[in-house]
């Protein structure tokens, strides 16, 4: 059985103990990702996060956060599941950080995350942008796979019908008849 993690975290103390943080992370706090999620998806993501010097040398959190989630689908409104997995590597980066090394960060190429001393951050907070940058752009089943009635999908697409290709010769008729006469 997964444990809940604390909502609260204080990232350069447990990058500064080289401590580890394993278990739930509850969606229900995430109030950008929800929106995006059917009612009811509950699971809650596992994360598997270390705290502590990264190849450059400065505190960082590395690991992986993973969730099934339950997305509406933007055609047909019904369930869409999605194994969102994230890699994540951030450097904790403090305001004063970033006006002494303003290319530090950048240069290791891993996302910061401002993190002042003695500060504390939500972990849901965190966890929520790493998914955020892993979900499809528009969830959707693939195409012709979602449940809904032709008809609905003839009033949903008119265009189709000005597309036809055969509505030129349409046009074209008057003017045969025209070279006949
Ligand atoms: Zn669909």
């Amino acid at each position: 059985m997964l444990r809940d993690l604390p909502e609260l975290i204080y990232p350069l103390e447990l990058a500064r103990a080289g401590r580890s943080l394993r278990g739930r992370v509850t969606l229900a706090r995430m109030h950008r990702l929800q929106p995006l999620l059917v009612e009811g998806d509950s699971q809650g993501v596992e994360v598997d996060l270390w705290f502590g010097p990264n190849d450059s040398g400065h505190l960082g959190i590395q690991g992986r956060a993973w969730a099934d989630l339950n997305l509406i689908c933007q055609r047909c409104l019904k369930t869409v599941p999605f194994r969102a997995e994230s890699e994540v590597r951030l450097d904790l980066v403090s305001a004063e950080d970033g006006q002494a090394h303003p290319s530090g960060p950048m240069a290791s190429g891993l996302d910061p995350l401002m993190v002042e001393e003695g500060e504390a951050v939500a972990l849901s907070d965190i966890i929520e942008d790493e998914l955020l940058l892993v979900l499809p752009m528009a969830s959707m089943h693939p195409e012709g796979a979602c449940r809904i009635s032709r008809k609905y999908l003839e009033t949903e697409f008119p265009q189709d019908k000005r597309e036809n290709p055969f509505a030129v010769l349409v046009v074209d008729k008057p003017m045969h008849s025209n070279h006949e006469e």
